[in-house]
């Protein structure tokens, strides 16, 4: 499979606004909150890649920084061979129509004075010069392949005259209108009811084969990325410290950090539990992340050489890559 997307030494840092007290008295240097730390990964033209890890883990931030929502500190974005980190952002908006997201939340999503079928159709009259008639025709369409229907009667509808997973598949249905390529979905059914995510699932899963989508499927639950995604990078602080094939990481983990993350996977057989303990303590600050590798406060393996470098990403088997010193 070819390349869709592929990025190369991303990083973001967000200046950190320091107090009237520390800017006068304690002569500071400038901080920053270094979200993402030099990661590179590609993902395949109609794969489904999973990033996932603790809050503040610096996934979020990465899906935004791949359709630039956020302008990158430095790094190389390539999408169908063009370095979007490069361009101005008046001229990223040719790409907007091929690169969407579906955030978490849809009710903060939608404007609550947009009825249903304008908000789906709102990204055709952006992005194309389609008539009133033909949008319309178009958002119908599309509203009764992700199930919102009757479309004649809740295309009238305002967001909050729906449920929580009809509100979630019109988050879905305007990323879609546009046919893009690439959707980044930030955790997009944290918010719906447990009756409705497995449904939600399903759907992304069958649109994706449909419209030859590509995801980047952003997530803190390993469960869910384990359903939905081919590959899965795992971050800590701002960096990817393991990626491979679902299958693979879930049966193979190397990083202590995923071990970590998958003993906190619910099973449903308790003589199938795993033995790893989870990490110690929260994930720390990512204004002054610890030195060397960032996971060796909460690390059970932890040793002195830890705290020195950056370990480097090493293959451990074929495409799948693990950053720990005992790889
Ligand atoms: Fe743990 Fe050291 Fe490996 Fe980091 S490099 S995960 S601290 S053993």
């Amino acid at each position: 499979m070819e390349d869709l997307i592929r990025v190369e030494n991303l990083r973001k840092e967000f200046p950190v606004q320091k107090s009237f007290f520390d800017q006068l008295f304690a002569g500071k240097k400038k901080g920053f909150v270094h979200a993402v730390d030099d990661i590179s990964f590609e993902i395949k033209k109609g794969e489904v890649l999973g990033l996932a890890g603790e809050s503040g883990s610096g996934k979020s931030t990465t899906g935004r920084l791949l359709i630039r929502l956020l302008d990158p500190t430095s790094g190389n974005i390539y999408f169908e061979g063009e370095n979007l980190a490069d361009i101005s952002s008046k001229d990223i908006q040719k790409f907007r129509s091929k690169m969407q997201v579906v955030f978490q939340d849809p009710n903060s999503s939608l404007s609550p004075r947009m009825r249903v079928g304008d908000a789906i159709g709102h990204p055709l009259k952006i992005h194309t010069d389609l008539g009133t008639e033909e949008r319309k025709r178009k958002v119908m369409e599309l509203m009764e392949r992700v199930g919102l229907s009757p479309a004649e009667f809740l295309y009238y509808k305002y967001p909050h005259q729906l449920s929580g997973g009809q509100s979630q598949r019109v988050v879905l249905a305007r990323a879609l209108v546009t046919n893009p390529e690439f959707v980044v979905a930030d955790e997009p059914i944290a918010m719906a009811d447990v009756s409705v995510r497995a449904m939600i699932l399903e759907l992304m899963k069958e649109l994706k084969e449909e419209f030859d989508l590509t995801y980047l499927f952003v997530t803190h639950d390993l469960s869910t990325a384990k359903y939905i995604c081919d590959r899965i990078a795992i971050m800590y602080l701002g960096r990817i410290v393991e990626i491979g094939n679902t299958r693979e990481l879930f049966d193979n983990p190397h990083h202590p950090y995923t071990k970590a993350l998958l003993a906190a996977v619910p099973v449903p057989d308790p003589a199938q539990r795993r033995t790893e303990e989870i990490p110690r303590g929260e994930i720390p600050s990512a204004i002054d992340p610890p030195a060397g590798c960032h996971f060796h406060p909460r690390c059970r393996y932890a040793t002195e050489a830890c705290s020195k470098g950056r370990p480097k990403m090493k293959e451990v088997s074929p495409g799948h890559f693990s950053a720990c010193i005992l790889d």
